[in-house]
C-alpha cells in the first residue's frame, strides 16, 4: 500500500496533569485507540494551563508530526485557553457555531440547570472546523487544519474530563481518522500464556521487525502477551491475504502458547471453548478466594457453563463442605498436590460439572504451615485426568499477594481451558 502511515503526538493540557494530582488516563485511552487504528505515535506531553508554553508545545508538535490531539482546557473558566490558543497558532478565526449552541443549551436543559454566560463560550468553533458534539458534558470537540505554516496539519482538541473525552474519541474521532485515510485498519489479536515478552519477541524477531503490513505490536500483562496484527487495507478489500500468512507463520513458531485469537483473556476463551462443546466446569478455592469463579462469572454467558464454585479457605471448610478427607489434609496439609487434586475432584463430583478445578497455596506475606509464600498447587479433574501443578510464583516484596492470587487464577483457567480444548461431548 502506498499510503504514508500519519503520526499523531497527544498533548494533555492542565496544571493538575503536571503536578501529579490527576492521573492522566486521557493519555493511555488515546495512545491505544491510535495504536488499533494503525497510527503512528512518537512523542506524548504534558503542558499546563499556560498559553505560551501551550502554543510552544502545539508548535513542536506540528513541526514533528501530521496531527495533534489535545485534550483538556475547553471549559468555561478564564484558564480554559485551549481553543483560543490553538486556534489562533493555526491561524484560524473562532465563530460562533449555532449548532454548539443549540447542544449546550439541550445539554443544560436535561441537566436540570441554567447555562451561564460563559457557556457561550464552548460554543465557539474555529473556522472550518469538525466539530464534535459531546454527549457527556457541554464542551464540544473539534478537528481543525492549519493555515499558512501549518497547512496539512491537524489539530484535534478534546475536553479534559475522561467520561467526556474518552467516547468523544472512540466514537467520533475515531472514525474521523479513518474516513480521512480513505483506507481501514483491522486487526487480529492472538493471545500466549506461559511465554515471556521477549522469549516470544525472540522467536518472532524477523516478522515482528520487517512486517510493514500487517504490523506485529507486542502488549504484555503479568503472565500473558497479546500479539496485535494491523493491516491496513483499502474500503471493500478483504484482509485474509494479508493477515492469515502471517498468522500461520506465528502458529509454527509459537503455536503451543497460543491459546486464541481475538478472545480478549483467558477466562473469554475458557467459557467460549466450553459453550462450544456443551461442558461445565465447577471451581474449589482456597488462597484465590473466588478470583477464579469470579473472572469466569465476568464473561457474559458464564451461567450456562459455571454453576458451582465454592472457597473453601480453612481446613474445617475444605473438610466439612467439600469432602476433602482428614486423612489427605493431616497427612499432606492443606497447601499439597494431594489436596488440590482431592478439591478439584470432590468439586468435580459434588457439582456435576465436566471439569473441577481448585487453587491452594500461600499468598503471603509469611509462611504458613512451612509452606514459602508462593508456593501454589492448582488442582484439575476432568474425565480420565487427576492433576496438580506446582507453582513458585516469585514476586516483588510490595503487592506480591495480589500477583500471587492473580497469577494462580490465570493457571487454574488455563489448565481449564486446556482440558476443555482436549474433551469431546
Ligand atoms: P471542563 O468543561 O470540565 O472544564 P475541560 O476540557 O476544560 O473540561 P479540564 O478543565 O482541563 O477540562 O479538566 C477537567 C477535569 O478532567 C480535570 O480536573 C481532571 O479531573 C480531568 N482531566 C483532565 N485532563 C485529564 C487527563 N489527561 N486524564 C485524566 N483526567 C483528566
Amino acid at each position: 500500500m502506498s499510503q504514508k502511515t500519519k503520526t499523531a503526538e497527544i498533548l494533555c493540557v492542565g496544571t493538575e496533569l503536571l503536578m501529579g494530582n490527576t492521573v492522566n488516563t486521557n493519555a493511555t485511552a488515546i495512545a491505544r485507540g491510535l495504536a488499533e487504528a494503525g497510527l503512528n505515535l512518537y512523542h506524548q506531553t504534558v503542558v499546563g494551563d499556560n498559553p505560551q508554553r501551550l502554543r510552544e508545545a502545539v508548535e513542536l508538535a506540528l513541526s514533528r508530526a501530521d496531527m495533534v490531539i489535545t485534550t483538556g482546557g475547553l471549559g468555561p473558566t478564564y484558564d480554559d485557553l485551549t481553543k483560543e490558543t490553538i486556534a489562533g497558532t493555526l491561524g484560524r478565526k473562532l465563530l460562533p457555531h449555532e449548532e454548539s449552541q443549540r447542544w449546550v443549551e439541550e445539554y443544560f436543559r436535561r441537566v436540570g440547570r441554567t447555562p451561564c454566560p460563559n457557556n457561550q463560550k464552548q460554543a465557539m468553533m474555529p473556522e472550518g472546523a469538525v466539530v464534535f458534539q459531546n454527549h457527556n458534558g457541554t464542551a464540544p470537540g473539534c478537528a481543525v487544519t492549519g493555515t499558512g505554516r501549518w497547512e496539512g496539519k491537524t489539530a484535534i482538541l478534546l475536553p479534559g474530563p475522561p467520561r467526556e473525552c474518552e467516547p468523544m474519541f472512540r466514537e467520533q474521532v475515531l472514525p474521523y481518522l479513518r474516513r480521512d485515510s480513505g483506507t481501514r485498519l483491522v486487526s487480529r489479536c492472538l493471545y500466549f500464556y506461559g511465554i515471556g515478552e521477549s522469549d516470544l519477541a525472540h522467536r518472532l524477531d524477523r516478522l515482528m521487525r520487517e512486517s510493514k503490513n500487517p504490523t506485529v505490536a507486542p502488549y504484555c500483562k503479568p503472565g500473558e502477551v497479546m500479539l496485535r496484527l494491523t493491516a491496513r487495507v483499502e474500503e471493500g478489500e478483504d484482509p485474509g491475504p494479508i493477515l492469515d500468512p502471517v498468522v500461520e507463520e506465528i502458529r509454527r513458531e509459537a503455536g503451543e502458547w497460543l491459546y486464541g485469537v481475538n478472545v480478549g483473556n483467558l477466562q473469554t476463551a475458557l467459557v467460549h471453548t466450553l459453550l462450544a462443546k456443551g461442558l461445565t466446569v465447577a471451581t474449589a478455592e482456597s488462597c484465590t478466594g473466588g478470583l477464579v469463579a469470579q473472572r469466569i462469572t465476568s464473561v457474559p454467558g458464564a451461567s450456562s457453563v459455571f454453576q458451582w464454585g465454592v472457597v473453601t479457605y480453612s481446613c474445617e471448610t475444605k473438610r466439612k463442605l467439600l469432602g476433602v478427607s482428614q486423612k489427605t489434609l493431616d497427612s499432606y496439609g492443606a497447601v499439597s498436590p494431594q489436596t488440590a487434586m482431592a478439591m478439584a475432584r470432590r468439586a468435580r463430583v459434588k457439582s456435576g460439572a465436566d471439569i473441577g478445578i481448585s487453587v491452594t497455596g500461600n499468598a503471603g506475606p509469611e509462611p504458613s504451615e512451612g509452606k514459602p509464600v508462593g508456593l501454589v498447587y492448582v488442582g484439575l479433574d476432568s474425565e480420565n485426568v487427576t492433576l496438580a501443578e506446582e507453582l513458585h510464583i516469585q514476586t516483588m516484596e510490595d503487592g506480591g499477594r495480589e500477583y500471587i492470587r492473580e497469577m494462580a487464577a490465570s493457571r487454574a483457567l488455563y489448565l481449564a481451558l486446556k482440558a476443555a480444548k482436549q474433551r469431546v461431548k
